[in-house]
Formats: C-alpha cells, sequence, structure tokens
C-alpha cells in the first residue's frame, strides 16, 4: 500500500541527556532534540498485517494536525519542531475515520463494512496509571501516527478496543462520506471535550467562556462550549480566515489578540464580573494567561490545552482571591470522551463541518502538511481511499 512516511535521522542534540531507555527502544522522548533532517514522502510501506484483536480499515479522512505540521518544519539545525514521543520511520496521521475490511479472529465488537473512528493513544491497560482509570497518562504509551504507523495511508490495523462507530453519524448527515469526514474530526475535538469537561470539569448552562486560538482545538471547544450552553462564547485568534470559523461554530465575538486587550474585552462582555472558563488553545500561554488571569470570574477556571516549553508569569495570588482554579489537559481517551461527542455530532448539537476547510488525495499529503503552515485554515483533510481496492 502507500502512505506518507516520515524518516529522519536519529541525531541527539550534543547537550540532550539521552535516556537508557530511548537509546533501547529508539523512541526519542524528545522528538525535537533528536530528529533531524526529516524527510515526507509517499511511498511504498507493507500492507497491515492484523493481530487476533485487530481491525483494519480502509482509511476514508485524516485531518493535518499541527503536530503534522511541527515535523515538516525544522528550526535552523534542522530539527523537527514536534517536542513528543517519536519513532521514525513511520506512517503519520492520526485523527482518522474508516471502514473496516478486514478483522482479526479474536474480534468481538466489530465487522466488516462497519464505519469507525479511533482513538490514537494507545494506551496498554496495565500499567499503574492505566489501571487508575488515567489512560491519557499510560506509561506505555504507543502512539499511532507517532510511534506506530499512521493513517495517512490506505489502510491501519488497529485494536478493536481503540474504536469507536460512526455509523450514528451516516444517519445525522445523510451521507457516508460526510460521516468519514466529520467521523475524522472526532479525535481533536475529543481533546477539547476531555480538556474543558473531564479535567477542568465543565461549566454551567449561562457560564461565559473564551477560547485563546482558533485552530482546530479552539474550534471544537467553542462548539463544544455552545453545545453546552455558554452564556457568551468570546475567542481570540490572529487569522482572519480563522476568525470567520470561530464565529460559524458558535462564537459570539471574536476578536484579533492584537488589536485589542483581551482581558478588557472580557472584562467589558461580563460586566466586571470575568470570564468562568478561559480555553487555552493558542500554545502561547505566556502571552494568552496572564490575560485570562485578569479576567477570572470567582470560581474560574483555566484549561491549557495548547502545548508549549514556555514558563508563564501567574500572580498565584489572584488564584486565591478569585478562588480559581488551573487545569492541565492532555490526551482524549478514557472518561467517555469518545462516545459522548459522538453521541453530541449524531444529534446535530455539534456541527463541526464549517471548519473542513480543504481536502486532499493521499498522493498530496506533504502538499497538505505545507498548507497546514500557514495556520490559516480550520481542519485540512487527507482522503487516502477513493478506491478501497488493496
Ligand atoms: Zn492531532
Ligand atoms: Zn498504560
Amino acid at each position: 500500500m502507500k502512505g506518507l512516511v516520515l524518516d529522519a535521522e536519529w541525531q541527539p542534540r550534543p547537550d540532550y541527556p539521552l535516556s537508557d531507555w530511548e537509546r533501547r527502544t529508539g523512541k526519542a522522548i524528545t522528538g525535537s532534540s533528536i530528529w533531524r533532517y526529516p524527510k515526507l514522502e509517499v511511498r511504498d510501506w507493507p500492507d497491515p498485517t492484523p493481530g487476533p484483536r485487530d481491525v483494519v480499515l480502509a482509511v476514508q479522512a485524516c485531518g493535518v494536525c499541527g503536530s503534522d505540521m511541527h515535523f515538516y518544519e525544522t528550526d535552523a539545525d534542522g530539527y523537527i519542531l514536534y517536542p513528543g514521543l517519536t519513532k521514525f520511520p513511520t506512517i503519520l496521521g492520526h485523527e482518522f475515520s474508516g471502514r473496516v475490511v478486514e478483522v482479526g479472529s479474536q474480534v468481538e465488537t466489530l465487522k466488516v463494512g462497519d464505519m469507525v473512528t479511533a482513538e490514537e493513544m494507545i494506551w496498554c491497560g496495565r500499567c499503574i496509571p492505566c489501571r487508575n482509570g488515567y489512560p491519557n497518562h499510560c506509561l506505555n504509551l504507543e502512539e499511532i501516527g507517532f510511534t506506530i504507523p499512521g493513517a495517512f495511508a490506505q489502510f491501519i490495523a488497529v485494536d478493536e478496543k481503540y474504536c469507536w462507530k460512526i455509523d450514528a453519524l451516516a444517519e445525522r448527515f445523510g451521507s457516508e462520506e460526510t460521516a468519514f469526514e466529520v467521523g475524522a474530526l472526532t479525535e481533536p475535538s475529543c481533546v477539547a471535550y476531555n480538556a474543558i469537561f473531564t479535567r477542568a470539569g465543565g461549566f454551567k448552562p449561562g457560564h461565559y467562556v473564551s477560547v485563546f486560538g482558533a485552530g482546530p482545538i479552539g474550534l471544537a471547544s467553542i462548539g463544544l462550549a455552545k453545545a453546552a450552553g455558554a452564556g457568551i462564547i468570546a475567542a481570540f485568534e490572529v487569522s482572519p480566515p480563522r476568525r470567520a470559523l470561530a464565529k460559524a461554530v458558535g462564537a459570539d465575538f471574536v476578536f484579533d489578540p492584537r488589536e485589542v486587550s483581551p482581558s478588557a474585552v472580557l472584562m467589558e462582555l461580563s460586566k466586571g464580573e470575568g470570564f468562568n472558563v478561559h480555553v487555552e488553545a493558542a500554545g502561547a500561554p505566556h502571552l494568552t494567561v496572564p490575560e485570562m488571569e485578569k479576567a477570572l470570574a470567582i470560581n474560574g477556571r483555566i484549561v491549557q490545552i495548547g502545548r508549549a516549553a514556555q514558563r508563564v508569569p501567574l500572580y498565584l495570588e489572584t488564584l486565591q482571591v478569585r478562588r480559581s482554579q488551573l487545569f492541565g489537559a492532555q490526551g482524549h481517551s478514557g472518561h467517555e470522551n469518545f462516545p459522548n461527542v459522538i453521541r453530541l455530532v449524531a444529534a446535530g448539537r455539534l456541527d463541526l463541518r464549517p471548519i473542513i476547510t480543504a481536502r486532499y488525495g493521499l498522493q498530496d499529503t506533504v502538499n497538505a502538511i505545507a498548507r497546514s503552515v500557514e495556520r490559516t485554515d480550520g481542519k485540512i483533510l487527507v482522503k487516502p481511499n477513493q478506491s478501497e481496492e488493496r
């Protein structure tokens, strides 16, 4: 089959303390300190062979994520920008949907023809964090499209336990093609859902929600806040097309954060009371969190989703005086995240179709990732299987 393969050279930076585990497994914990000179190319890759509990999916849609962009972009020394867990060469792509075309001998919950999406985090279920109910913090994590082959490919094998059926989406939209496209948005939507509702405990209907950054995660956050009954949703985003998308999925007010004082705007909108929930989806917390801090409602919450290797000035006294809290969130697995997001979409309460702004065939995946670097799109999709023939 064909897939978008990323290869790079294992060249730990001279000042990087390479661990024995990294040496032994060939996995980089901090990818941006080890992988140099990335090469992305659509090329032949062995067909996946399913294990007993795996299903093989013919991939129908796979979204380009910010992390894919950070594999494509390098720093001045040629290192990838993505700072997380990685093992190359592998096929990229982790926000996907597909149709089951083959099932392993022990698969019980899925059959050939089923429409599914899947988690990206291959949590082990055996380590202490997994056993304690924290799969997003698994100690033996494999990640689809980061450490094991991903879904910018014609086919992918996934254990059935990470798959979630999306046939209800086909019923909602009256189109399997739309269901697959929207199904590929499930993973990033679950990142937002996990952060706002699972980690931070959500908010009461009527509460005011701010979202900093209207990339795909921020846009999903806006759609979810709308579905959950936010009283006002205010978004901050530098890109004009993304500001328009923020409105399209439910933001009441959208601002360019370079042209206003975000905290002043939020205090004005809330008549001095502050916002109840602040979502950081910009990956620039050194700029956004100080603004959130100045616009915290009493019992307000700050939810950190964006990734940034950055220290943040935060006056803790404010958290005390405003009885406020700060939540760190990572991942999307467990905690009913996937089924609840799929329910919201199937019910018509979360409709992120407007955020799909471009579609590419598998052969053009590198162009799709190159386009994402402009940071003006919502979600760019790659659609690998026009035909499902192997
Ligand atoms: Zn992603
Ligand atoms: Zn685990």
